[in-house]
């Protein structure tokens, strides 16, 4: 997931990220505020590093997952970056990132891609929050419990909703992570 940004303070974590990817991360941040995804899944690995050195994670244990937004997002970085990450987050890429790297958009094409979804996402968090009084959700359980609370909900939001899916997946996911973001739902509500 997230690059962290600041390449002058590159370790050997981050010694291979290129500095224009950091930089798009540091202005994203979808993949780990609740909006790509509702949870961080985590290996067994993952869950054995926690059950030993982190107290303050609540694994859901069913799903064996934590969730997001993510506790370690921080001031627009992960706070946890250089010293430890789920592997789920140290072996994410998002399709734009990807097609930043193998030079398919520009660093500016990319850069106003983060900047749209970003500005809709911040738009529907402060309407969406407002109705439900809970901000600290995934945006899809925000939008969820909006729905479920409104007999005639407000269809311009609805479309706007529906708008800003359709860019994430055109713009970010590929079909495995939209798998992942379904099974996620899914299963919290199971
Ligand atoms: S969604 Fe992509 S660009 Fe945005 S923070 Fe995550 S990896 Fe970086
Ligand atoms: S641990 Fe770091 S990279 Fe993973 S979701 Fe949280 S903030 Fe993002």
């Amino acid at each position: 997931m997230i690059r962290n940004a600041m390449c002058a303070q590159m370790d050997e974590h981050l010694e291979n990220i290129d500095c224009g990817e950091q930089q798009l991360c540091q202005q994203c941040g979808l993949c780990c505020n609740g909006t790509l995804f509702g949870f961080v899944r985590l290996s067994d690995e993952d869950v054995m590093h926690i059950e030993t050195h982190i107290s303050d994670i609540v694994i859901q244990d069913r799903n064996r997952s934590f969730k997001q937004p993510c506790r370690y997002y921080q001031e627009k970085s992960c706070a946890v970056y250089s010293s430890w990450r789920p592997s789920a987050c140290s072996t994410f890429e998002c399709n734009l990132l990807i097609r930043y790297r193998q030079k398919k958009i520009s660093f500016a094409e990319a850069a106003n891609a983060i900047e749209e979804a970003v500005g809709r996402v911040e738009h529907l968090r402060n309407v969406l929050s407002t109705a439900s009084g809970d901000n600290q959700i995934a945006l899809s359980k925000l939008f969820d419990e909006y729905v479920a609370l409104y007999s005639s909900p407000d269809q311009s939001l609805i479309l706007e909703y529906g708008v800003l899916q359709f860019r994430l997946k055109r713009d970010f996911r590929k079909y495995d992570d939209t798998r992942n973001v379904e099974d996620a739902e899914n299963a919290e509500e199971g």
